[in-house]
Protein backbone atom coordinates (compact mmCIF):
# COMPACT_ATOMS: atom_id res chain seq x y z
CA UNK A 1 0.00 0.00 0.00
CA UNK A 2 1.79 3.67 -0.85
CA UNK A 3 2.15 4.84 2.63
CA UNK A 4 0.40 8.12 1.52
CA UNK A 5 -3.03 6.49 1.10
CA UNK A 6 -4.42 6.12 4.50
CA UNK A 7 -8.18 6.35 5.17
CA UNK A 8 -9.76 8.41 7.85
CA UNK A 9 -13.44 6.10 7.67
CA UNK A 10 -11.03 4.86 10.87
CA UNK A 11 -12.19 7.22 13.30
CA UNK A 12 -15.25 7.12 14.78
CA UNK A 13 -15.57 10.97 14.32
CA UNK A 14 -14.14 11.94 17.59
CA UNK A 15 -10.94 13.23 16.33
CA UNK A 16 -7.62 12.56 16.88
CA UNK A 17 -6.06 14.87 19.82
CA UNK A 18 -2.35 16.18 18.90
CA UNK A 19 -0.21 17.10 22.59
CA UNK A 20 3.47 19.28 21.79
CA UNK A 21 4.60 22.03 23.73
CA UNK A 22 6.72 23.26 20.35
CA UNK A 23 3.76 25.01 18.25
CA UNK A 24 5.64 24.25 15.17
CA UNK A 25 5.80 20.33 15.80
CA UNK A 26 2.13 21.03 16.17
CA UNK A 27 1.66 22.20 12.79
CA UNK A 28 3.95 19.57 10.99
CA UNK A 29 1.94 16.96 12.44
CA UNK A 30 -1.53 19.10 11.24
CA UNK A 31 -0.36 18.83 7.75
CA UNK A 32 0.49 15.40 8.11
CA UNK A 33 -2.97 14.28 9.38
CA UNK A 34 -4.88 17.01 7.86
CA UNK A 35 -6.93 14.15 6.20
CA UNK A 36 -8.52 13.64 9.61
CA UNK A 37 -11.84 15.67 9.87
CA UNK A 38 -11.56 17.05 13.35
CA UNK A 39 -7.88 17.70 14.85
CA UNK A 40 -7.40 19.28 18.47
CA UNK A 41 -4.18 20.67 20.26
CA UNK A 42 -2.90 21.21 23.30
CA UNK A 43 0.34 22.37 24.19
CA UNK A 44 0.50 21.40 28.25
CA UNK A 45 0.16 18.33 29.44
CA UNK A 46 -2.82 19.59 32.06
CA UNK A 47 -5.31 21.25 28.96
CA UNK A 48 -4.52 17.88 26.86
CA UNK A 49 -6.18 15.90 30.21
CA UNK A 50 -9.03 18.88 29.82
CA UNK A 51 -9.60 18.48 26.35
CA UNK A 52 -9.16 14.38 26.64
CA UNK A 53 -12.40 14.62 29.51
CA UNK A 54 -14.00 17.28 27.77
CA UNK A 55 -14.70 15.14 24.80
CA UNK A 56 -12.60 11.66 24.63
CA UNK A 57 -10.66 11.56 21.40
CA UNK A 58 -9.87 8.58 18.90
CA UNK A 59 -6.22 8.71 19.46
CA UNK A 60 -3.76 10.76 21.12
CA UNK A 61 -0.01 11.85 19.69
CA UNK A 62 1.96 12.59 22.68
CA UNK A 63 5.58 14.46 23.22
CA UNK A 64 7.12 13.01 25.42
CA UNK A 65 9.74 16.12 26.02
CA UNK A 66 7.59 18.91 27.25
CA UNK A 67 7.80 21.42 30.27
CA UNK A 68 5.89 20.64 33.74
CA UNK A 69 3.76 18.09 33.30
CA UNK A 70 5.85 15.51 30.45
CA UNK A 71 4.13 13.12 28.55
CA UNK A 72 5.12 10.31 30.29
CA UNK A 73 2.89 11.53 33.02
CA UNK A 74 0.12 12.90 30.68
CA UNK A 75 -0.08 8.91 29.53
CA UNK A 76 -0.41 8.07 33.45
CA UNK A 77 -3.08 10.15 34.05
CA UNK A 78 -4.72 9.36 30.88
CA UNK A 79 -4.30 5.38 31.51
CA UNK A 80 -5.89 5.57 35.23
CA UNK A 81 -8.76 7.01 34.03
CA UNK A 82 -11.48 4.46 33.27
CA UNK A 83 -12.98 6.71 30.69
CA UNK A 84 -9.70 7.08 28.52
CA UNK A 85 -7.64 4.13 29.41
CA UNK A 86 -8.94 2.90 26.05
CA UNK A 87 -7.59 6.09 23.68
CA UNK A 88 -4.56 4.76 22.10
CA UNK A 89 -1.26 6.70 22.98
CA UNK A 90 1.25 6.97 20.01
CA UNK A 91 4.47 8.91 21.60
CA UNK A 92 6.46 11.46 19.83
CA UNK A 93 9.73 12.11 20.55
CA UNK A 94 13.07 12.97 19.79
CA UNK A 95 14.78 10.59 21.65
CA UNK A 96 15.99 7.09 20.28
CA UNK A 97 16.54 5.97 23.95
CA UNK A 98 15.65 2.56 24.26
CA UNK A 99 14.91 3.18 27.95
CA UNK A 100 11.84 6.03 27.04
CA UNK A 101 10.84 3.45 24.38
CA UNK A 102 10.69 0.86 27.10
CA UNK A 103 8.74 3.18 29.74
CA UNK A 104 6.45 4.71 27.31
CA UNK A 105 5.48 1.24 26.26
CA UNK A 106 5.38 0.28 30.13
CA UNK A 107 3.21 2.99 31.04
CA UNK A 108 0.14 1.64 27.93
CA UNK A 109 1.56 3.82 25.07
CA UNK A 110 0.30 2.24 21.85
CA UNK A 111 3.20 2.87 19.54
CA UNK A 112 5.95 5.32 19.42
CA UNK A 113 7.31 7.74 16.61
CA UNK A 114 10.63 9.06 16.52
CA UNK A 115 11.19 12.98 15.24
CA UNK A 116 12.53 14.00 12.68
CA UNK A 117 8.81 13.22 11.54
CA UNK A 118 8.42 11.23 8.39
CA UNK A 119 4.39 11.69 6.65
CA UNK A 120 3.93 8.40 5.56
CA UNK A 121 5.51 7.07 8.61
CA UNK A 122 2.94 8.93 11.23
CA UNK A 123 -0.26 8.45 8.71
CA UNK A 124 0.52 4.74 8.85
CA UNK A 125 1.14 4.31 12.30
CA UNK A 126 -1.60 6.60 13.28
CA UNK A 127 -3.98 4.44 10.74
CA UNK A 128 -2.87 1.52 12.31
CA UNK A 129 -4.02 2.13 15.76
CA UNK A 130 -7.55 3.48 14.46
CA UNK A 131 -7.84 0.15 13.08
CA UNK A 132 -7.18 -1.26 16.20
CA UNK A 133 -9.03 1.02 18.04
CA UNK A 134 -12.42 0.31 15.62
CA UNK A 135 -12.00 -3.36 15.97
CA UNK A 136 -11.27 -3.23 19.99
CA UNK A 137 -14.58 -1.07 19.70
CA UNK A 138 -16.86 -3.14 18.03
CA UNK A 139 -16.05 -6.49 19.52
CA UNK A 140 -16.65 -4.82 23.26
CA UNK A 141 -19.86 -3.68 22.04
CA UNK A 142 -21.21 -6.88 20.55
CA UNK A 143 -19.99 -8.91 23.85
CA UNK A 144 -22.50 -6.14 25.43
CA UNK A 145 -25.08 -6.22 22.86
CA UNK A 146 -28.09 -8.78 22.87
CA UNK A 147 -28.08 -9.35 18.64
CA UNK A 148 -32.03 -9.91 18.47
CA UNK A 149 -32.81 -6.56 19.83
CA UNK A 150 -29.59 -4.20 19.95
CA UNK A 151 -30.10 -3.83 23.39
CA UNK A 152 -27.84 -4.14 26.37
CA UNK A 153 -27.58 -8.00 27.19
CA UNK A 154 -27.32 -9.93 30.30
CA UNK A 155 -23.55 -9.72 30.28
CA UNK A 156 -23.92 -6.29 30.49
CA UNK A 157 -26.32 -6.07 33.25
CA UNK A 158 -24.41 -8.70 35.25
CA UNK A 159 -21.66 -6.34 35.17
CA UNK A 160 -23.67 -2.87 35.95
CA UNK A 161 -25.30 -3.99 38.64
CA UNK A 162 -22.88 -4.08 41.35
CA UNK A 163 -21.35 -1.57 39.74
CA UNK A 164 -24.56 0.80 40.28
CA UNK A 165 -24.88 -0.85 43.70
CA UNK A 166 -21.39 0.66 45.06
CA UNK A 167 -22.05 4.08 42.83
CA UNK A 168 -25.37 4.65 44.86
CA UNK A 169 -23.78 3.64 48.23
CA UNK A 170 -20.47 5.93 47.34
CA UNK A 171 -23.69 8.93 46.62
CA UNK A 172 -26.05 7.62 49.25
CA UNK A 173 -28.53 7.52 46.50
CA UNK A 174 -31.62 4.97 46.11
CA UNK A 175 -31.40 2.57 43.34
CA UNK A 176 -34.51 0.76 41.68
CA UNK A 177 -35.01 -2.57 39.37
CA UNK A 178 -37.65 -3.43 36.75
CA UNK A 179 -38.06 -7.35 35.99
CA UNK A 180 -40.49 -7.12 33.11
CA UNK A 181 -41.51 -10.33 31.23
CA UNK A 182 -43.98 -10.51 28.45
CA UNK A 183 -47.49 -12.36 29.48
CA UNK A 184 -48.22 -15.67 27.66
CA UNK A 185 -45.34 -15.16 25.43
CA UNK A 186 -45.40 -18.97 25.06
CA UNK A 187 -48.86 -18.84 23.59
CA UNK A 188 -47.76 -15.79 21.01
CA UNK A 189 -45.11 -18.10 19.46
CA UNK A 190 -47.12 -20.97 19.30
CA UNK A 191 -50.00 -18.73 17.66
CA UNK A 192 -47.92 -16.91 15.22
CA UNK A 193 -45.02 -18.20 14.82
CA UNK A 194 -41.25 -17.69 15.88
CA UNK A 195 -40.19 -14.89 14.17
CA UNK A 196 -42.91 -12.66 14.80
CA UNK A 197 -42.19 -13.47 18.52
CA UNK A 198 -38.69 -12.08 17.83
CA UNK A 199 -39.97 -9.12 15.72
CA UNK A 200 -42.52 -8.89 18.71
CA UNK A 201 -39.01 -8.63 21.18
CA UNK A 202 -37.55 -6.41 18.81
CA UNK A 203 -40.51 -4.13 19.61
CA UNK A 204 -40.45 -4.29 23.04
CA UNK A 205 -37.03 -3.43 23.29
CA UNK A 206 -37.37 -0.29 21.30
CA UNK A 207 -41.00 0.87 23.05
CA UNK A 208 -38.59 -0.03 26.46
CA UNK A 209 -35.65 1.70 25.10
CA UNK A 210 -37.59 4.70 24.23
CA UNK A 211 -39.69 4.80 27.30
CA UNK A 212 -36.61 4.94 29.59
CA UNK A 213 -35.01 8.18 29.28
CA UNK A 214 -32.13 9.23 31.54
CA UNK A 215 -28.56 8.86 30.27
CA UNK A 216 -27.85 5.93 33.44
CA UNK A 217 -30.80 4.32 33.11
CA UNK A 218 -30.02 0.74 31.43
CA UNK A 219 -32.34 -1.50 29.97
CA UNK A 220 -30.90 -4.95 29.28
CA UNK A 221 -32.60 -8.47 27.80
CA UNK A 222 -32.46 -10.24 30.59
CA UNK A 223 -33.07 -13.44 28.39
CA UNK A 224 -36.13 -14.95 26.76
CA UNK A 225 -38.71 -12.45 26.77
CA UNK A 226 -37.74 -11.00 30.19
CA UNK A 227 -36.23 -7.34 30.63
CA UNK A 228 -34.40 -6.02 33.25
CA UNK A 229 -34.38 -1.81 33.75
CA UNK A 230 -32.02 -0.48 36.10
CA UNK A 231 -32.77 3.08 37.89
CA UNK A 232 -29.35 4.34 39.40
CA UNK A 233 -30.83 7.12 41.90
CA UNK A 234 -34.05 6.33 41.78
CA UNK A 235 -36.87 5.78 44.72
CA UNK A 236 -39.54 3.48 44.66
CA UNK A 237 -41.85 6.59 44.26
CA UNK A 238 -39.65 7.86 41.58
CA UNK A 239 -39.99 4.32 39.64
CA UNK A 240 -43.85 3.84 39.57
CA UNK A 241 -44.60 6.31 36.78
CA UNK A 242 -41.86 5.29 34.95
CA UNK A 243 -42.82 1.52 35.50
CA UNK A 244 -46.50 2.89 34.29
CA UNK A 245 -45.40 4.84 31.34
CA UNK A 246 -43.93 1.17 30.20
CA UNK A 247 -46.89 -0.45 30.31
CA UNK A 248 -48.71 1.82 28.55
CA UNK A 249 -46.23 2.14 26.16
CA UNK A 250 -46.11 -1.44 25.05
CA UNK A 251 -50.42 -1.34 25.19
CA UNK A 252 -49.86 1.58 22.86
CA UNK A 253 -47.99 -1.02 20.52
CA UNK A 254 -51.01 -2.63 20.21
CA UNK A 255 -49.35 -5.95 19.39
CA UNK A 256 -51.97 -8.01 18.23
CA UNK A 257 -52.08 -11.32 20.63
CA UNK A 258 -55.05 -14.06 20.36
CA UNK A 259 -53.92 -16.47 22.00
CA UNK A 260 -53.67 -14.52 25.12
CA UNK A 261 -55.80 -14.99 28.21
CA UNK A 262 -55.19 -11.36 29.81
CA UNK A 263 -55.75 -9.08 26.75
CA UNK A 264 -56.45 -8.58 22.94
CA UNK A 265 -52.52 -7.07 22.84
CA UNK A 266 -49.13 -8.11 23.86
CA UNK A 267 -48.70 -7.33 27.36
CA UNK A 268 -46.07 -7.19 30.30
CA UNK A 269 -45.99 -8.07 34.01
CA UNK A 270 -43.29 -5.87 35.71
CA UNK A 271 -41.78 -6.72 39.30
CA UNK A 272 -40.45 -3.34 41.06
CA UNK A 273 -37.71 -3.13 43.75
CA UNK A 274 -35.64 -0.68 45.29
CA UNK A 275 -32.65 -0.21 47.57
CA UNK A 276 -31.03 2.48 49.13
CA UNK A 277 -27.68 0.74 49.21
CA UNK A 278 -25.59 3.41 51.93
CA UNK A 279 -28.72 3.12 54.60
CA UNK A 280 -28.98 -0.05 56.31
CA UNK A 281 -32.48 -0.16 57.54
CA UNK A 282 -33.98 0.69 54.02
CA UNK A 283 -34.46 -2.46 51.59
CA UNK A 284 -33.02 -5.23 50.73
CA UNK A 285 -29.01 -4.92 51.89
CA UNK A 286 -27.02 -6.77 48.37
CA UNK A 287 -26.97 -6.30 44.83
CA UNK A 288 -28.46 -10.04 44.94
CA UNK A 289 -31.25 -9.52 46.99
CA UNK A 290 -32.44 -6.57 45.14
CA UNK A 291 -32.86 -8.39 42.13
CA UNK A 292 -34.55 -11.40 44.17
CA UNK A 293 -36.94 -8.69 45.52
CA UNK A 294 -37.75 -7.67 41.94
CA UNK A 295 -38.22 -11.10 40.63
CA UNK A 296 -40.70 -11.97 43.04
CA UNK A 297 -42.69 -8.84 42.74
CA UNK A 298 -42.91 -10.00 39.62
CA UNK A 299 -44.00 -13.20 40.14
CA UNK A 300 -46.86 -11.51 42.55
CA UNK A 301 -47.55 -9.42 39.30
CA UNK A 302 -47.98 -12.57 37.30
CA UNK A 303 -50.11 -14.51 40.06
CA UNK A 304 -51.98 -11.25 40.78
CA UNK A 305 -53.46 -11.50 37.11
CA UNK A 306 -50.32 -10.57 34.48
CA UNK A 307 -50.61 -7.00 32.74
CA UNK A 308 -49.90 -5.17 35.78
CA UNK A 309 -47.08 -4.36 38.10
CA UNK A 310 -45.60 -4.96 41.67
CA UNK A 311 -43.75 -3.29 43.69
CA UNK A 312 -41.48 -5.44 46.66
CA UNK A 313 -43.36 -4.03 49.47
CA UNK A 314 -46.53 -4.15 48.45
CA UNK A 315 -49.36 -6.85 46.36
CA UNK A 316 -49.54 -6.14 42.47
CA UNK A 317 -51.35 -3.06 40.93
CA UNK A 318 -53.69 -3.35 38.60
CA UNK A 319 -52.83 -0.56 35.70
CA UNK A 320 -55.07 -2.81 33.54
CA UNK A 321 -56.07 -0.75 30.76
CA UNK A 322 -57.66 2.28 32.16
P1 LIG B 1 -46.04 -15.88 31.49
O1 LIG B 1 -47.17 -14.95 31.24
O2 LIG B 1 -46.21 -16.66 32.73
O3 LIG B 1 -44.73 -15.18 31.45
O4 LIG B 1 -46.07 -16.94 30.30
P2 LIG B 1 -45.04 -17.11 29.13
O5 LIG B 1 -45.66 -18.00 28.12
O6 LIG B 1 -44.60 -15.77 28.64
O7 LIG B 1 -43.82 -17.75 29.86
P3 LIG B 1 -42.96 -19.01 29.52
O8 LIG B 1 -41.74 -18.90 30.37
O9 LIG B 1 -43.77 -20.25 29.64
O10 LIG B 1 -42.58 -18.88 28.01
C1 LIG B 1 -41.68 -17.92 27.56
C2 LIG B 1 -41.63 -18.04 26.06
O11 LIG B 1 -40.74 -17.10 25.48
C3 LIG B 1 -41.17 -19.41 25.63
C4 LIG B 1 -40.09 -19.13 24.62
O12 LIG B 1 -40.23 -19.90 23.47
C5 LIG B 1 -40.25 -17.68 24.30
N1 LIG B 1 -38.99 -17.05 23.92
C6 LIG B 1 -37.87 -16.91 24.67
N2 LIG B 1 -36.89 -16.32 23.95
C7 LIG B 1 -37.40 -16.10 22.72
C8 LIG B 1 -36.88 -15.54 21.53
O13 LIG B 1 -35.72 -15.10 21.44
N3 LIG B 1 -37.70 -15.45 20.45
C9 LIG B 1 -38.97 -15.92 20.50
N4 LIG B 1 -39.72 -15.81 19.41
N5 LIG B 1 -39.49 -16.46 21.61
C10 LIG B 1 -38.72 -16.56 22.70
MG1 LIG C 1 8.63 18.89 23.48
MG1 LIG D 1 -40.44 -15.40 31.45
MG1 LIG E 1 -43.60 -14.44 29.94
Amino acid sequence: MPPTEFDTASTSGAGLLIVDDDPGAIRVLQRILSAYPRLRFATHGPDALRIARESPPDLILLDAEMPGMDGFAVCKALKSDPALTDIPVIFVTSHLDISVETRALELGAADFIAKPLSAPRVQLRVRNQLLLKQQTDLLRRQVSTDPLTGIDNRRAFDLALPLEWRRARRGDTPLSLLMIDVDHFKHFNDHYGHPRGDTCLQRIAATLHAAVGRPGDLVARYGGEEFAVLLPDTALEDARPLVERIQTAVRAEAIPHEGSPVAEIVTTSIGVASAWPARDDIGPATPEALLRRADEALYAAKGGGRNRYSTATESACDTAAE
